[in-house]
């Protein structure tokens, strides 16, 4: 049960004054909420960026390039001489005179607003202009007796298109109104450490700062913030561990006679670290206690062998495995690779996905339910309830990070001690392992099975674009398969993707030149249209495949060679190294094409130089993090901890370890959450949205 004292949070955003049901849409896409969006919400869509209007120069002195707050006298106005040119407004000081110009603004509004020889507070940007000092469109005009109104340090907070920065503002202010006074989660020594206020006091000076440090993420009120987000994260993540290792009691790999008779079917020898990783995890299963275990290696770097001898492992007990996927293409792909390989060791596999229904679902439930099955493999369809083992002993997920707690959870629930092993290509450093799956064993392919080409990257502007399509004629010419990854599907008037093709778009235009060989898949597609794409690709009917990230986990093509990524700025380096993943697999050498905007940032740049130098996924993932630590609050907003919108890896990292032993100490003394403390924390798991785990908590 949630807290009580946690409810005024809870109330729907609509329940301010001034928010209806057209500022309630727009406050679901600002915040991303798929539900009504609440005050807590609101609260949690902390600023961005400080305006400070604290200089009050006089004009004689004013910066230009500078916010300023001026106190002036209207002196004279001067009305447009036609539509398109400004209203002007001549004020002074004594010391000198500012221009106030306004486009497009009624000339009784101006009037009434700026009156000639009245006094008034004006706040905004300063600029000369032909010699004279200059606002455009005050942000702020008052009268004197106003300017205790007037928020000297502004917060700006991040909006989307529609909403007004002022009923965003008004909003927030309403909700900091609602703040209960919480007890409190941290203890005394953490809190007297840090210097960390209360969170309501933290919450109060993010919104409403004196000083523009007050925002800043390395500030106390920001990194108590921070602090309750990776604690509630990590409690969350330590509960779930608990339950999990419980003593299993059962030892789920047997002598090895399964394992043997895969490996020598197998076409090739393991590399080193396959054989490692197979070790580790066949000493965890052997183990009493459950196994949680990462197994991180970059694409084609061989994780689902090593999978699939687990699975062996657990088939000598006469237990079942369960291999879940995140989409519908990959089930498919592992069921293609896995089979040919199990056979060999006898193993029965089938799979399970939504698209297996009626009496053929039946059929593949009785026969897993009598043990007629020794791997499951399938998408979400597996955690349906009516899935039953009839002794599930291992549960593998592949491609972690796009399943939820929940769903981890109800997979490893349908069997008794269930060893847990989670497949991962996008290798991430310790400190984002720990905030992601808390306590996990890891295990890592750090070399790559022999006979890889290399993929030649290169970044080309945009203006070669035409360079790039004869390219991919003559690859298309030479018989080779191409991808062309573009960032979006939909056309959208958002101006954040205004130069950004969508896919379907695109698709017209490489259809129009190169014809019936081009295909398109997308995520907005249907199932089974998405599938029936990949399928003609795969087969070779379709040689250029126009595609958005849909094609990013897994897929497997050995016949491509040649990937364009379009607007190659626009994705993570690791979203970007796994891309690249899919082309190099088959022993032709292989290329890929960044397309880019000639207007890059400086981050952006040395984002994709990494790309280019670099294809160790290890490698890559450690540089993402370094080109994160700037500290700088719009960079830290697109690059954060995955699942985590107020800490940040870097400049939080000492707090992510503090953060992981009050967790585990908490669980070693508290592991019900009960009594004050308990209470307590059950509020800071409902602020952060961990709350699905208060059900572990109760006895049984
Ligand atoms: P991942 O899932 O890690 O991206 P896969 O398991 O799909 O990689 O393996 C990629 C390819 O490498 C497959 O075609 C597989 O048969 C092959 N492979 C795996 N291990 C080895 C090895 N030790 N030597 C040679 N080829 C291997
Ligand atoms: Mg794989």
């Amino acid at each position: 049960m949630r807290p009580h004292l946690l409810n005024p949070l809870f109330a729907a955003v609509t329940s301010l004054s001034g928010v209806g049901p057209k500022q309630d849409k727009l406050l679901r896409t600002l915040l991303k909420r798929e539900d009504a969006p609440r005050l807590l919400d609101l609260l949690l869509h902390l600023p961005t960026h400080i305006i400070d209007r604290r200089a009050r120069p006089a004009i004689r002195d004013a910066v230009a390039g500078t916010i300023v707050t001026l106190d002036v006298t209207v002196e004279r106005h001067r009305p447009p001489e036609n539509p398109r040119s400004p209203f002007l407004v001549y004020a002074g000081d004594g010391t000198g005179i500012v221009v106030l110009t306004f486009f497009r603004l009624h000339k009784g509004h101006v009037e009434k607003l700026l009156p000639i020889g009245e006094r008034r507070i004006v706040s905004g940007l300063l600029q000369i202009f032909n010699g004279t000092p200059q606002i455009v469109h005050p942000d702020h005009v008052l009268e004197p007796e106003a300017l205790g109104k007037l928020t000297l340090v502004e917060p700006v907070y991040r909006l989307t298109e529609g909403l007004a920065a002022g009923a965003l503002r008004r909003a927030i202010a309403q909700a900091l109104e609602e703040l209960p006074d919480l007890p409190e989660w941290i203890p005394p020594k953490l809190l007297e450490q840090h210097h960390f206020p209360s969170f309501t006091e933290a919450m109060r000076r993010i919104h409403q700062p004196r000083e523009p440090a007050d925002i800043e993420p390395d500030q106390r009120y920001r990194a108590r913030l921070a602090f309750d987000e990776l604690l509630a994260g990590q409690l969350a993540l330590a509960l779930i561990r608990t339950k999990l290792r419980q003593p299993a009691g059962t030892r789920n790999a047997g002598d090895g006679h399964l394992r043997n008779r895969i490996i020598d079917a197998l076409p090739y020898a393991l590399t080193p670290s396959q054989a490692t990783a197979t070790h580790q995890i066949v000493e965890d299963l052997q183990q009493p206690l459950r196994m949680l275990r990462l197994l991180q290696g970059d694409v084609g770097s061989g994780k689902t062998v090593v999978a699939l001898l687990s699975v062996a492992g657990v088939a000598e007990t006469g237990k079942q495995a369960a291999l879940m996927a995140p989409t519908e293409i990959l089930a498919r792909q592992h069921l293609r690779t896995i089979a040919p390989l199990a056979a060999h060791a006898g193993l029965r596999v089938a799979i399970l996905t939504s698209r297996e229904t009626g009496g053929e679902r039946g059929q593949i439930l009785g026969d897993l339910a009598a043990g007629r099955i020794d791997l499951l493999i399938g998408t979400h369809a597996l955690i349906q309830h009516d899935v039953q083992f009839r002794g599930l002993g291992l549960a593998i997920i592949d491609e972690q990070h796009r399943f939820g707690v929940r769903e981890r959870l109800a997979l490893a629930a349908k069997g008794d001690g269930v060893d847990v092993l989670v497949l991962s290509a996008t290798p991430i450093p310790r400190t984002l392992a720990l905030t992601s799956f808390g306590d996990i064993d890891i295990s890592e392919l750090r070399d790559k099975p022999p006979g890889r080409q290399a993929i030649d990257t290169r970044a080309i502007p945009y203006r070669r674009l035409e360079e790039v399509v004869d390219a991919v004629g003559r690859g298309l010419q030479a018989g080779r398969q191409i991808y062309w990854i573009t960032a979006r599907v939909e056309d959208t008037d958002s101006e954040e993707f205004e130069d950004v093709t969508p896919a379907p778009a695109r698709f017209e235009v490489l259809r129009q030149r190169f014809g019936e060989k081009v295909g398109l898949v997308h995520g907005q597609m249907k199932a089974t249209d998405k599938d029936a794409a990949m399928e003609r690709f795969a087969r070779g009917d379709t040689r250029l495949l126009v595609a958005t990230t849909v094609v990013e986990v897994g897929t497997d093509v050995p016949d491509a060679t040649i990937m364009v990524i379009e607007n190659a700025e626009r994705f993570g380096l690791a979203q970007l190294h796994q891309l690249r993943g899919r082309i190099g697999r088959g022993t032709q050498a292989s290329t890929c094409l960044l397309l880019y905007p000639e207007s890059l940032s400086e981050t952006a740049r040395a984002r994709l130089k990494v790309i280019l130098h670099s294809n160790d996924g290890f490698e890559i993932a450690e540089q993402d993090l370094r080109l994160r630590g700037s500290g700088d609050l719009t960079r830290m907003r697109q690059s954060g901890l995955p699942g985590y919108h107020i800490a940040c890896a870097d400049l939080h990292a000492d707090l992510i370890a503090q953060a992981h032993d009050e967790a585990a100490a908490i669980v070693r003394g508290n592991p019900r959450l009960k009594g004050s403390e308990g209470e307590a924390l059950r509020s800071l798991l409902y602020l952060h949205d961990r709350s699905e785990v208060t059900g572990l908590l109760d006895p049984g």
